[in-house]
């Protein structure tokens, strides 16, 4: 593994969802980048964003492709991994009450959870770690983070839900900084070290 962003090839969750809005940020960091569909590639690939969609679908689609398992085993060896809104949903240790298919971040979440009446909604964030104040954040259907472990720093917050939050080589953001024009959330990203979570042994949250 590289650690300087320009040697990285990041990968792109390709088997459904909001993927494509991506590229333009990372080309603008020089980071080189490919979609993920099959475990073959996704030996290709240093770090890997699961993009915004449909959660459900999504986690059929890991299942049917064979790739959940890869996926889990490289998160747990301490691959960069970025889940956006659907994507937090699969990196999630229990949503709404069951367990998450991948597991990979303490966290309790539920989904759809600001209402069907507000499927979508813009929130200005302060995001003191990227020293953004009024960062205008996109929610789309988004899942609500209601408990986080112990070992997830939650770095930004809507009200009193963490919105953005990041255990070592984990990350997720419920809403989507990829439909913005600041790649700032990208630039986070690939500055992630390639450090094993901790959040497979630690002990499940209460469902
Ligand atoms: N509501 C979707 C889900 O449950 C997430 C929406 C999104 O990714 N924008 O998977």
């Amino acid at each position: 593994m590289t650690s300087s962003a320009s040697n990285q090839t990041v990968g792109l969750l390709g088997l459904q969802g909001a993927f494509q809005d991506h590229i333009p940020h990372l080309e603008a960091l020089g980071a080189r980048w490919r979609t993920v569909r099959d475990a073959a590639e996704l030996e290709q690939v240093d770090r890997l964003i699961i993009p915004g969609g449909e959660s459900t679908v999504m986690a059929r689609y890991l299942k049917r492709f064979s790739l959940a398992e890869p996926l889990r085993a490289r998160i747990e060896q301490g691959m960069p991994v970025w889940g956006v809104c659907a994507g937090s949903i699969l990196l999630a240790k229990t949503v709404d009450g069951r367990p998450g298919i991948l597991g990979a971040l303490s966290i309790r979440i539920l989904r759809n959870a600001y209402g069907r009446q507000v499927d979508s909604f813009q929130a200005v964030l302060d995001v003191p770690a990227l020293s953004l104040s009024a960062f205008p954040a996109v929610f789309i259907r988004a899942p609500k983070i209601v408990e986080a472990g112990d070992r997830v720093e939650a770095l930004s917050w809507f009200g009193k839900d963490p919105v953005f939050v990041r255990s070592r080589s984990v990350m997720a953001t419920t809403f989507h900084p990829e439909l913005g024009s600041d790649p700032i959330f990208h630039q986070y990203f690939l500055a992630l070290p390639n450090r094993a979570p901790r959040e497979f042994s630690a002990p499940g949250l209460p469902g």
